[in-house]
């Protein structure tokens, strides 16, 4: 059976169920007169602050529940409005701002450290690590001794040419430069090669 019960929110009469309002009155809850002014009602007392953070909780949920389909809108939305020449411009003008950015003394830095990771792992693979302990002894090496005074302790001075001319002097057919200078070699070039 129903009865005649005032709205919390709009004053309006309306009919209630008895048991209904009942139960309302027994929990000293308000009623409604429907489902507009049920949500409007609850929301009333709540501050600016707490229905914003209230959204915003929701709107995650929200997000993370519909992830696949949202990425599926976003997706053919890039593709109905993406210009190519458009983006180009748009880039363009942030460049200052970006060459700002990669000018700072931290950015350039990491980007040192990024950049001698990148060509050591690209050259050396698995041995990227090696490669760059190596490269870090040899710079502190450098700090000590010149590499003119290393290769000279080490004897290892001009080793390529001295290396070239100990294998012509075993099996080059050509006579070495003697005392005298290229003499001994242009008497015997028959072979065509002894150019003075
Ligand atoms: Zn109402």
């Amino acid at each position: 059976m129903k009865v005649a019960a005032t709205c919390a929110h709009c004053t309006a009469e309306f009919q209630i169920e008895r048991g209904a309002l009942n139960r309302a009155m027994r929990n000293s809850a308000p009623v409604y007169c429907g489902r507009e002014c049920s949500g409007l009602g609850r929301r009333k007392w709540k501050s600016p602050e707490q229905k914003k953070a209230e959204k915003a909780a929701y709107d995650v949920k929200c997000r993370r529940k519909n992830r696949e389909l949202l990425k599926r809108k976003k997706a053919a939305y890039h593709q109905r409005t993406y210009d190519p020449e458009k983006a180009a411009i748009e880039r363009k003008k942030r460049m200052p701002r970006h060459i700002e950015y990669c000018r700072r003394p931290e950015y350039r830095t990491w980007k040192r450290e990024y950049d001698r990771q990148h060509r050591a792992k690209k050259f050396y693979g698995e041995f990227w690590e090696c490669h760059l302990l190596a490269m870090d002894i040899r710079a502190h090496c450098l700090t000590v001794q010149s590499d003119y005074e290393m290769r000279r302790e080490k004897r290892t001075l001009n080793k390529t040419q001295q290396r070239k001319r100990d294998y012509e002097r075993v099996i080059g057919k050509l006579p070495e430069i003697g005392p005298l200078g290229n003499l001994e070699r242009c008497q015997g070039g028959q072979d065509g090669t002894g150019a003075c």
